[in-house]
């Protein structure tokens, strides 16, 4: 693939406006919003999630509940400005289990990662990074397929058409671990963080 010579950041708008009507799968009746990519559009560095969590579905961005914010926190200590990547997810609808007031994340089905990948597959070509980094087992697959495991293949560069990707775990696996196991976990993705910063001379 051929970078485009400027960034299209226009084109970007023009994806995330479609993507605001798409009904491709269920998963929008009961979402508040399609919660699209954001970032920079020349980035060197895209990092994809599994679908907007209960603050992203309300506030329509990607990354701003508390997984966001390990998720800063990491790309910090790695030497990462965010303000340099673009994040998105796998899945553009918050999937849930409504239980009283609360709405309970449930994990999106092979269906909604599969109908969903256009998208995906569309900010990937418009914004043309060097490395991909597929956050947690959604993005694994939605990128990579199933023969690729998080823990056994985490923190090394994998061939991906003319680009690289990084698996590494999703930010809420941290906020998931027992507290005892929190700051090893986030050493971990701070790590395999790194790993893509170093091949991007961040
Ligand atoms: S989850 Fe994706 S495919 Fe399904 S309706 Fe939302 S944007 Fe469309």
């Amino acid at each position: 693939m051929d970078r485009p010579t400027q960034p299209d950041a226009g084109a970007l708008t023009q994806l995330a406006s479609a993507a605001r009507e798409c009904t491709a799968c269920e998963l929008y009746k009961d979402a508040t919003q399609t919660v699209f990519g954001e970032g920079a559009p020349d980035a060197r560095l895209v990092l994809v999630g599994e679908q907007p969590g209960d603050a992203e579905d309300v506030q329509g961005r990607p990354f701003v509940g508390p997984a966001g914010g390990v998720l800063d926190r990491a790309l910090t200590a790695a030497g990462i400005d965010r303000e340099t990547v673009y994040v998105t997810n796998a899945v553009k609808h918050f999937r849930f289990v409504q239980r009283g007031k609360r709405r309970i994340h449930a994990k999106p089905g092979r269906e909604h990662i599969e109908a969903c990948h256009p998208w995906l597959a569309k900010e990937l070509a418009q914004v043309r990074p060097e490395i991909v980094v597929a956050l947690g087992a959604t993005a694994v697959q939605a990128l990579l397929g199933s023969k690729y495991r998080v823990m056994r293949d985490r923190g090394a560069l994998i061939p991906f058409g003319d680009l690289d990707a990084l698996i590494t775990i999703h930010p809420s696996a941290v906020l998931r671990m027992p507290p005892e196991d929190r700051d090893k976990g986030f050493g971990g993705l701070v790590a395999d963080l790194t790993i893509a910063a170093q091949a991007i001379g961040s």
